[in-house]
C-alpha cells in the first residue's frame, strides 16, 4: 500500500523528529504538513481536515491531550498518538482521549509509515461501511460518533460504535472474538474475551431498547458473532 493522495497532519514540535516523519511519509507518497504549535492544530482539524492525524503529546500551547478529546466531540478522523511517557498509554486510548493507536519515543521512522498505513487500511474498512448499509435499517455517521437503527439515535459508547461498525461492515460474515478485539484495540494490549462479550450485550441491549424487534446480532457459538439484519 502506497499512501498516494493520503494528507497527513504531522503534529510535533521538535523540528528535526518531525522532518524525519514529514521526510519518511513523503517518501512513501503522502501529502504531508507539519505543525509546531499545539493551537494551530485544532483550527485546521475543522476547517480542512487531513486523512490521519499523528499528533505529539507534550505541546507548546494546547498539549495533545486536549487536542485529540476535542476532536474527538466532532471528528472520527484516525489519530495516532505520539508520547514518550509509556504509563499514559491507557489513557490515551481510551474513551476519554480516543485516539487509535500510539508510538512511543523514540520510534523508527519506518515504524511510524508502518502504522500509518495499518490505520489508514482499517479506517477505509470502516469507511466502506455507510455505502454498504445505505438501504439497511442500520445508519452510521462516522463524523458524528452516531449510530441509528430506522432513525432511532441509539446511545453508544465509542467501543460499542467501533463494534457495531466492525459487525456491519461484513454482514452475514462470523467474525471471532480475536478479530473483535483487533478492530476494537490496535494496542496489542491483552483484552479478554469476556470484555468483547460483555460489549456486545450491551450493544444488544440498546438495540433493543430502539427497537424491541431488532436483534440484528447473531452469537456463533464457540466462535464469535455476526451482523444479520
Ligand atoms: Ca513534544
Amino acid at each position: 500500500m502506497s499512501l498516494q493522495g493520503r494528507h497527513i497532519l504531522v503534529v510535533e514540535d521538535e523540528p528535526k523528529l518531525a522532518a524525519l516523519m514529514h521526510d519518511y511519509l513523503v517518501a512513501s507518497g503522502a501529502r504531508v504538513d507539519v505543525l509546531g504549535h499545539g493551537d494551530d492544530a485544532l483550527p485546521l482539524l475543522r476547517n480542512a481536515p487531513p486523512d490521519l492525524l499523528v499528533l505529539d503529546l507534550m505541546l507548546p500551547g494546547t498539549d495533545g491531550f486536549t487536542i485529540c478529546r476535542e476532536l474527538r466531540t466532532f471528528s472520527t478522523l484516525p489519530v495516532i498518538m505520539v508520547t514518550a511517557r509509556v504509563e499514559e498509554i491507557d489513557r490515551l486510548l481510551g474513551l476519554e482521549i480516543g485516539a487509535d493507536d500510539y508510538l512511543c519515543k523514540p520510534f523508527s521512522p519506518r515504524e511510524l509509515v508502518a502504522r500509518v498505513k495499518a490505520l489508514l487500511r482499517r479506517s477505509q474498512e470502516w469507511a466502506g461501511i455507510r455505502e454498504e448499509s445505505g438501504n439497511g435499517p442500520l445508519a452510521l455517521d462516522e463524523e458524528r460518533f452516531e449510530a441509528r437503527w430506522h432513525g432511532r439515535l441509539l446511545d453508544l459508547t465509542a467501543v460499542e460504535f467501533r463494534l457495531l461498525k466492525a459487525l456491519a461492515a461484513r454482514p452475514g460474515r462470523v467474525l471471532s472474538r480475536g478479530q473483535l478485539q483487533q478492530q476494537l484495540y490496535n494496542d496489542h494490549r491483552i483484552v479478554s474475551d469476556r470484555t468483547v462479550d460483555s460489549h456486545v450485550k450491551n450493544l444488544r441491549r440498546k438495540l433493543a431498547e430502539a427497537d424491541p424487534e431488532a436483534d440484528p446480532i447473531r452469537s456463533i457459538y464457540g466462535v464469535g458473532y455476526k451482523y444479520e439484519p
